[in-house]
């Protein structure tokens, strides 16, 4: 396997970074999560977008163009064959010294990794996953910005790990309000009574791009999306909810906190998106 590492294409052994790096030291540094699909970075605009609005957030200098960006994530996938992956893009504050301010660190690290994921065992796409409610809370948006993909991803590994500890594979997270707020690494929609309901992103979530995908396939089947303050009440009664997320795609959840949602089987509409996103990731990107 070949890392692009500021500029080289490296063996995954050779890899390495500095100890010094910012990225380690404190988590300060984002990153994007890519699919590609049939030989098409999907959405690939969408995710550099993405990450230049991190960057400006976190007043890091990206040490190259989109262009240049988009150019060496495909050269990433050529160089490691990827036909259907996963890519994770890095970049970090850099090498500096001890102290925590970023003034020293005159470059960003870049690194580009292109392999394959899978999030959850298959039969959970067809059965839908069992999901619970936990203690750690999301970020507000006057703490670390949930709309920021930061390095720094320790608010949502403890509530994965909470989730664990309650046998489920994935987790919601409240906000500081008391709202559903989104997943560890997913967003969350449901369905009842036809329309399609989701918290906004003011409750604490990251602006999903497969979020944004779904939202505009549901609309364009003429369904209703609602971006609104939603608890738990709305999913324990929903008639179908199902999550969101470039690596998770799109995956039914059938029971929360205790409750089966619906039928407990995945629903209608989530099974009609579902098929509708398969058919656009198939369509839709940056050819290799
Ligand atoms: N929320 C969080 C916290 C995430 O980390 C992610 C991405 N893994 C998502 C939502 C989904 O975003 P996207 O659809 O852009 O992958």
């Amino acid at each position: 396997m070949k890392i692009y590492l500021d500029g080289e294409f490296v063996d995954k052994d050779e890899a390495k970074i500095s100890v010094f790096d910012h990225g380690l030291l404190y988590g300060d540094g984002i990153f994007e999560g890519i699919r590609v699909y049939g030989k098409c970075v999907y959405r690939l605009e969408e995710h550099l977008e993405r990450l230049w609005y991190s960057a400006k957030d976190i007043l890091l200098e990206i040490p190259m163009t989109p262009e240049e960006m988009a150019e060496a994530v495909c050269e990433s996938c050529r160089q490691n064959e990827i036909e259907d992956g996963y890519i994770r893009l890095l970049v970090t504050r850099g090498k500096g010294d001890l102290g925590l301010s970023p003034n020293s660190c005159p470059r960003a690290t870049v690194i580009i990794i292109a392999d394959t994921i899978r999030l959850y065992p298959e039969e959970h796409y067809s059965e839908g996953l069992s999901i619970v409610t936990v203690p750690t809370r999301r970020s507000g948006p006057a703490a670390l910005n949930p709309a920021i993909k930061s390095l720094n991803y320790l608010n949502n590994i403890l509530a994965k790990m909470e989730a664990a500890q309650n046998g489920a594979l994935e987790a919601i997270m409240l906000n500081d309000q008391g709202y559903v707020a989104e997943c560890t690494g997913d967003n969350i929609f449901v369905a009842h009574k036809g329309v399609i309901y989701t918290p906004d992103v003011a409750n604490g979530a990251l602006r999903g791009i497969t979020r944004g995908t779904v939202i505009e396939l549901a609309e364009k089947a003429g369904l209703t999306v609602k971006e609104c303050n939603m608890t738990r009440h709305e999913i324990w009664n929903a008639d179908e909810c199902f999550l969101t997320g470039t690596a998770a795609e799109l995956i039914p959840v059938v029971k929360l906190d205790g409750r089966v949602i619906g039928t407990g089987k995945p629903g209608a509409i989530t099974k009609q998106l579902h098929a509708a996103f398969h058919e656009e990731v198939s369509t839709r990107g940056v050819m290799l």
